[in-house]
């Protein structure tokens, strides 16, 4: 799903539209809401747990919650005071854990300290952690085995291949290692057949893998960082950047890792920021909720 723009006549790169692609998914995940109904007598459910205050979480929480209802899943919402011991979050990720009705567990990050992330990921059930975070299904994807994978990662990869089609033999670049989009990124283009490099923070000369790279993705968190003239005509980028920075009115406005308007004029196709990789994360969530609901449920997982 992608727009060709011009200006005086010269043709610019495509501009990927995720918030398209992602409205779709969401219409296929609500069509089979009630077939997973019809089958087991109640629809997914999928929990979220906030802990404290952060206002960006608590939008983050509201939009999960009810892109959830509007999937015609069910949704539980659970938020704790940011005080609140370690180990009582424990106990209710445990009592989601044993409750049937709900298929898919998401703990907001961040969580306020000194509450320790790795635990509260860990303790999730693995075949309900829609987050794709937990070590068993982080082990599994790196393995090539079939489990839940993150989010965002998994929305980037719907979009490169809806773009290119098979990715097999492809140069990709992701610039970044987090285990929340970078590793998981790279582990899905490896499995897609490309020859993929990870760059980060301690990478040297930077701009050199970019100009070799057929697909970018960047997902490093400061603003603008890659160049137009650094990359390959024609290349695919995927920029998961977002950036809030200050414009020259004053007003605050959100940016990628990408410089998209030099972007433009040299590359194949750019996912814009915002409308790019952001639908596509929520979009995700809702998928993972629906094959997590089959898997548990001994179901086919449907065709999306
Ligand atoms: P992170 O801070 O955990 O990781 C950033 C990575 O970038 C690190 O691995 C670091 O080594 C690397 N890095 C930092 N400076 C670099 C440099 N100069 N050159 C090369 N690599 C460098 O961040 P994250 O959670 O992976 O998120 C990255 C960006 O993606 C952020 O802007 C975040 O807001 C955004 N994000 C967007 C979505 C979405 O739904 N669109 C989801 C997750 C993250």
């Amino acid at each position: 799903m992608s727009v060709t723009a011009s200006i005086d006549g010269n043709t610019l790169a495509a501009v990927i539209d995720g918030r398209a692609f992602a409205a779709g998914l969401r219409a296929r995940v609500a069509a089979a809401v009630p077939v997973f109904a019809a089958a087991t007598g109640r629809a997914p459910g999928l929990a979220v747990v906030l802990v404290g205050d952060d206002p960006a979480s608590h939008v983050y929480v509201r939009n999960k919650g009810l892109a959830t209802k509007e999937a015609g899943m069910a949704s539980f919402e659970h938020r704790l005071p940011a005080d609140v011991p370690e180990a009582e979050l424990l106990a209710l990720v445990a009592t989601l854990n044993a409750d049937d009705a709900v298929d898919g567990i998401l703990v907001q990050m961040p969580c306020p300290k000194p509450i320790s992330e790795a635990r509260v990921i860990a303790a999730v059930d693995p075949a309900k952690d829609v987050d794709g975070f937990h070590p068993v299904n982080a082990g599994r994807l790196a393995s090539g085995l079939p489990g839940l994978v993150p989010c965002t990662p998994s929305g980037c990869l719907m979009l490169l291949q809806d773009r290119l089609g098979d990715l097999s033999g492809l140069e990709a670049l992701v610039i970044g290692r987090s285990n929340i989009v970078g590793k998981p990124m790279a582990a899905l283009l490896v499995q897609a057949s490309c020859t993929v490099t990870v760059a980060h923070s301690r990478t040297r000369e930077l701009a050199a893998h970019v100009a070799r790279a057929d697909i970018v993705v960047a997902a490093v968190g400061v603003p603008e960082l890659v160049r137009g003239s650094w990359l390959k005509r024609g290349a695919t980028v995927i920029d998961v950047g977002m950036n809030r920075i200050a414009g020259a009115d004053g007003k605050t406005r959100l940016v990628g890792d990408v410089n998209f308007a030099e972007a433009m004029a040299v590359v194949g196709a750019v996912t814009p920021v915002p409308g790019g990789v952001g639908p596509m994360t929520i979009a995700c969530l809702l998928r993972n909720t629906l094959l997590a609901a089959h898997a548990r449920a001994g179901l086919d997982a449907p065709a999306l």
